[in-house]
């Protein structure tokens, strides 16, 4: 059956690596409202220079603004049979509006939440580095690199940090995860539409308990 998969979790609980598996191996396209924010940031023309900082600052972009972006991508002929979404809805007028989007789309919501700690969710996005390169990722605290900041396959490339990855910047982001996003977990489990797995477990773990959600569902 055709679902609208909605992966609910703060920053650093692993969405986007899990919404890339369930899109390599379900087929199902994976929707990071984050990654579309930040490619129309690139432009630099005045909306891209705004999301840019309202990104940098580690704030919520504008609902009307994020709502459009899942509007179109979601029309796209490959979403007929279903899609994930990563990082969206993020607050409760963001939840609203998907419900008509499912409603027009007939096709229900099923809301899994990846559960993971504070501090570990601290590390994972202070410590996150990648290879300007060739993409890889790293972890200073999980999975360093062997030398010093640099990419292990580009010799003597300088690892970089996310601009909001600094330690302020995840502080305001999981400030405003707790006020903005938690909510939806009560949203979703009032109408039993929520699922929770343990985020803290190796990605295969609860990539294979997400995946029977899904196949169950
Ligand atoms: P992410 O890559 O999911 O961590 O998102 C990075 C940033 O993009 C967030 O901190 C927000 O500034 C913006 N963003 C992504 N998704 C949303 C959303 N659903 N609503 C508002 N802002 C968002």
């Amino acid at each position: 059956m055709s679902n609208i998969i909605v992966l609910v979790g703060a920053p650093g609980a692993g969405k986007g690596t899990q919404a890339r598996l369930i899109q390599e191996r379900l087929k199902l396209p994976q929707i990071s409202t984050g990654d579309i924010l930040r490619a129309r940031a690139e432009t630099g023309d005045p909306l891209g220079q705004e999301i840019r900082s309202i990104q940098a600052a580690g704030k919520l972009a504008p609902d009307d603004l994020v709502i459009r972006v899942v509007q179109e991508r979601t029309a796209g002929e490959d979403c007929k049979d279903g899609y994930v979404l990563d990082g969206f809805p993020r607050t409760l007028a963001q939840a609203a509006m998907l419900e008509q989007l499912a409603k027009r789309q007939l096709m229900p919501i099923v809301a899994i939440a990846i559960d993971v700690p504070l501090d570990v969710l601290e590390k994972r996005t202070t410590g996150r580095r990648s290879c300007p390169v060739c993409g890889e990722i790293y972890n200073m605290y999980f999975k360093p690199p062997q030398s010093d900041e640099t990419c292990d396959r580009d010799k003597g490339v300088k690892l970089i940090i996310r601009a909001d990855d600094t330690v302020e910047k995840v502080r305001v982001r999981l400030q405003t995860y707790e006020r903005e996003t938690q909510p939806l977990l009560a949203y979703y489990a009032q109408s039993n539409r929520l699922q929770r797995v343990d985020g803290t477990r190796d990605r295969v773990t609860i990539y294979n308990d997400l995946e029977k959600i899904i196949k169950d569902s």
